[in-house]
């Protein structure tokens, strides 16, 4: 039997600083992608170490040969090329607004790379799959693989000006990257994942993203702010068609309020409970939210929203300096085991410690120890709950 209180992540590890020198090398051409894939290999098993080392029990590849959680993409799906703000600000409807935006969110330059649909688009190799099977090869742990969710891809990269020549409204680019999310998904349970993450972190914006009638870092698509309502029951929609049927592999949505800087106040603010009604509606087996940031809020907020689904639930912050204890990791466990079953709560950080390869938002060795921290309280809970 599986143990209860898995101890998984939530994808990315920080990159060492000779991964991103190659990155950058790939980038400009210096290096070609086989010669890079051979030194990433390097930092994925390094990646693979740490995480095996603190006590994980569901690991990922770190996320170690990607320069973010959706731009790769740009490498694998044809008609989807990177664009900095430079070249797409242009289209921006008001670009003074667009530019304190940036400024205010702190958003690195570097990570504004966004991918946008300059084509009709077509799958030119597997998204993931090199990743799983190297993965899969080099440990007898349970393995996760992260994966942009259908919303966040049709949301960040469909341009008024620019993709609407191919792709008249968003919803039929979406079907397209939903087609070929779906297709992904089953390569990689076929080829021995065990667990599968979406990660749609712009429905956050979508309820507390600014209102400016502007592009945000990763939001292209939404020039205008829409009802929220109309936007989040499309967002669901289009992720049930992607994961609809699909058995065999643990499905989970991810949900988070943004990780590119260590500053909190950059960073969205709001609970979940206005999310909760899609969220339920969801046909994935796990949530995948934060906690431990404050301003995730309460997890009181599933009083009104009881679900006999999983949680993996936040239990330390990527972004902070400080470890968290396994005590106080344990007593807001305590305090979620009031709407899960034990064997419906998996332990995981909020979000990655590597989401934009370039801004870390922690070192290998605070992230180590927080991973540490939480397999004890994982194992505490397992003696006092099985
Ligand atoms: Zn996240």
């Amino acid at each position: 039997m599986d143990k209860i209180f898995p101890v998984t992540v939530v994808g990315s590890w920080p990159r060492p600083k000779w991964l991103l020198d190659a990155l950058r090398r790939k980038r400009e051409g210096k290096i070609s992608d086989e010669e890079f894939q051979a030194i990433a290999d390097e930092a994925v098993l390094i990646a693979i170490k740490y995480q095996e080392d603190a006590g994980v029990d569901i690991i990922s590849d770190g996320e170690q040969r990607r320069d973010n959680f959706y731009s790769f993409v740009a490498d694998k799906i044809e008609g989807v090329e990177l664009k900095t703000v430079a070249e797409f600000i242009d289209f921006a409807e008001d670009k003074a607004a667009f530019e304190e935006l940036l400024r205010k969110l702190d958003v690195p330059a570097f990570s504004i790379r966004t991918p946008i649909v300059t084509n009709f688009i077509k799958k030119k190799t597997p998204i993931a799959l090199n990743e799983a099977k190297f993965l899969k090869e080099h440990t007898n742990k349970k393995i996760k693989v992260a994966l942009p969710g259908p919303y966040l891809l049709t949301r960040s990269s469909w341009i008024k000006g620019i993709s609407d020549k191919y792709y008249k409204r968003k919803e039929d680019l979406a079907e397209e990257f939903s087609k070929i999310l779906r297709e992904e998904i089953k390569l990689l349970r076929d080829n021995g994942v065990d667990f599968v993450q979406l990660d749609e972190p712009v429905l956050m914006e979508v309820l507390y993203g600014p209102e400016l009638s502007v592009q945000t870092f990763m939001c292209a698509a939404l020039t205008a702010k829409e009802n929220p309502r109309d936007e989040l029951r499309f967002a669901l929609d289009i992720l049930n068609k992607t994961v609809e049927g699909i058995s065999g592999v643990r499905l989970g949505v991810h949900i988070c309020r943004g990780n590119w800087s260590k500053s909190e106040d950059a960073q969205l603010k709001g609970d979940y409970y206005p999310l909760l009604p899609f969220l339920l509606d969801m046909k994935v087996n796990q949530y995948v939210l934060e906690f431990a940031t404050k301003r995730a809020g309460s997890i009181d907020v599933f009083k009104d929203y009881p679900t006999e689904k999983e949680i993996g639930l936040g239990v330390v912050n990527p972004k902070t300096d400080e470890v968290e204890k396994p005590e106080d990791i344990i007593n807001f466990v305590e305090k979620a085991l009031n709407y899960f079953k034990p064997e419906r709560i998996f332990l995981n950080p909020d979000c990655g410690f590597g989401t934009f390869a370039e801004s870390p938002v922690n070192t290998p060795k605070v992230s180590f120890l927080k991973l540490k921290s939480i397999s004890k309280a994982a194992s505490i809970l397992r003696e006092k709950y099985h």
